[in-house]
């Protein structure tokens, strides 16, 4: 635990989802004195009782931690969190919108407006969700509009950049952290809200408003696009027979380009990148530079087709008729370490596969509940091994470790057909074909 400077800022979190709780622990872990606020009783419940209601490695201990210090508590009162902070970081949802690429950012206003109303002394509202460029400006207004007179209320932006798995690393130890001000005050209490992270070295790069929402959307449209670009190199390598996974390999050696998100298999999902890039290119096109990010629809098309990709190659291993064969999904969650489902390729496979006739069974060591409310269409499994049972083929849709550990014997004595697709080259393809299973995955001849 750090200390700080003379300044010690009382902190709320508005949105106590995977953003928002995260924030809201590792905050008061950090010695913040520290209220959580959400409109769904049933999560704020869960959290004072000391339950985080998604998995996210090293939280729960955190959560103890932080209820034990008398530092977090949880309520669903805006006038509350009015009453007791000085910075209040808006962490609510910005889903993508039913029938539309643009994001919903209703929750947003509705936080905002909420919090504003109760607020009558000085304090610093932060946006943390990721937002479409110029929504700070439209919030700011909102403040000014619906704060009581005479209050002095400032709005500032500090993008987020967490990764769900390694939420509590990221959020004590950030790359950077983005302030989007429009005063030095609001600098200032930035600054002594992430003392310690600052103390710790994570660089600050200080900008106005909308550049910081900017930053976000930026970022995320980077990662997605080098994830899109090796999987067209795998398109590439499946029409000429060429080999990704080589291809990667020798590509991230140019430090230049680097290894990090040049995986090629299933591509990207989760509540994040989809919905940000389709968010982001919406918004372009309503501010007349639509043109200047148009390859995001190819990054987005590219990636949907690696998903259809997968099926086919499933078909292909059974023979060319899916109806009626028994196939195990190996992963739900979007990726691994996570119980997130929100877009997962896994469970866009799996049930692509089951509306092609295919009896499809999955197994995820997290995401089990999550997708049985999503897809109760499809048949899960207690365990591995019972998932695999009779299987006419496997796909692995989701790299967890237990799913890279299992032997090939193992596996191949309790399936029916040792035909396995491995949609993330998480398997060593010369040991699976050695214990007489064919291998395939995309990309690779
Ligand atoms: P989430 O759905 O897990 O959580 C959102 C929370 O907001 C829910 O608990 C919901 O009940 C609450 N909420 C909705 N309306 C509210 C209101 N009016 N007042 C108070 N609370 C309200 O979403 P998330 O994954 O935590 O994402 C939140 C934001 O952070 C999004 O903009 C997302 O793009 C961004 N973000 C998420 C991640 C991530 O890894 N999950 C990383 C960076 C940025």
């Amino acid at each position: 635990e750090s200390t700080f400077g003379e300044v010690t800022p009382r902190l709320t979190v508005i949105g106590t989802g995977y953003l928002g709780a995260t924030h809201a622990i590792c905050m008061a872990v950090q010695g913040y004195e520290v209220l959580g606020v959400d409109v769904d009783q049933s999560k704020i419940d869960r959290l004072t009782a000391g339950e985080v209601p998604f998995f996210e490695p090293g939280l729960p201990e955190l959560l103890t931690k932080a209820l034990t210090s008398g530092r977090l508590r949880f309520t669903t009162s805006f006038a509350e969190a009015a009453e007791f902070g000085d910075v209040h970081f808006i962490c609510v949802g910005t889903p993508q919108m039913a029938g539309s690429h643009a994001a919903n950012v209703s929750y947003v206003f509705d936080a905002t407006r909420e919090l504003a109303r109760h607020l009558n002394r000085r304090a610093l509202v932060v946006g943390k969700s990721t937002v479409p460029v110029g929504t700070a400006a439209d919030l700011a207004e909102l403040i000014a509009t619906t704060a009581p007179a005479g209050s002095e209320i400032e709005l500032a932006w500090n993008p987020e950049f967490l990764r769900e798995g390694f939420a509590v690393e990221d959020t004590m130890n950030p790359d950077r952290l983005v302030f989007g001000v429009a005063s030095a005050w609001a600098e200032e209490q930035l600054r002594a809200s992430f003392a310690p992270m600052i103390e710790q070295g994570s660089p600050v790069v200080v900008t106005d408003r909308m550049t910081a929402e900017l930053v976000k959307v930026a970022a995320n449209s980077f990662l997605a696009t080098k994830i899109s670009y090796i999987n067209a190199m795998a398109e590439v390598c499946e029409t000429i027979g060429a080999d990704v996974q080589d291809l990667a390999t020798a590509l991230a050696y140019d430090s230049r380009i680097g290894g990090k998100f040049l995986k090629p298999g299933l591509g990207f999902g989760g509540g994040c990148l989809p919905k940000d890039i389709r968010a982001f290119a919406h918004r372009a096109g309503e501010l007349g530079v639509g043109q200047a990010v148009a390859f995001l629809h190819e990054v987005d098309a590219i990636n949907q087709r690696r998903r259809t990709r997968a099926v086919d190659l499933v078909r292909e291993l059974v023979g060319g008729d899916l109806t009626g064969k028994r196939v195990a999904a190996l992963g739900a969650a979007f990726k691994p370490n996570s119980d997130d489902i929100r877009d997962a390729p896994a469970l866009d496979v799996a049930s692509t596969l089951h509306r092609a006739g295919a009896q499809v069974c999955v197994f995820d060591p997290a995401a089990l509940d999550n997708a049985r409310r999503a897809h109760p269409e499809l048949e899960y499994g207690e365990s591995l091994l019972e998932t695999l049972r009779g299987a006419d083929a496997v796909i692995l849709l989701t790299e967890w470790s237990e799913f890279q550990e299992i032997a090939p014997e193992v596996m191949g004595s309790v399936v029916a057909h040792r035909r396995i697709v491995d949609g993330r080259h998480a398997l060593d393809p010369m040991a699976w074909r050695a214990a007489g299973w064919e291998y395939r995955a995309l990309g690779r001849p």
